[in-house]
């Protein structure tokens, strides 16, 4: 049913939705390609990721609620930010 996402871009609101998955390694090959490569061309994401690892580094754990959908926000208006500022 979802086989015609090829190639497209991973946007910054789904890498957000699979960082768990990602600091867990519970990513399947295909899409820790598209993580990956989503990374290599948003440094706002790699600094998002950074940040996840450094909380559970802190804590020992992932955060027991993971980020608040305000967190989540805030964050995803900095991405738009950001890529406004790129865009054109
Ligand atoms: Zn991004």
């Amino acid at each position: 049913m979802r086989q015609r996402e090829v190639r497209r871009m991973m946007t910054c609101r789904e890498l957000v939705e699979l960082v768990t998955d990602y600091v867990e390694g519970r990513l399947d090959a295909e899409r820790l390609a598209r993580f990956e490569e989503h990374l290599a061309e948003c440094p706002v994401c790699v600094v998002y990721v950074e940040q996840f690892r450094q909380t559970i580094d802190e804590l020992g754990h992932l955060p027991p609620e993971s980020l608040s959908p305000a967190v989540t926000d805030e964050l995803l208006a900095a991405f738009r930010d950001w890529h406004a500022g790129q865009a054109n």
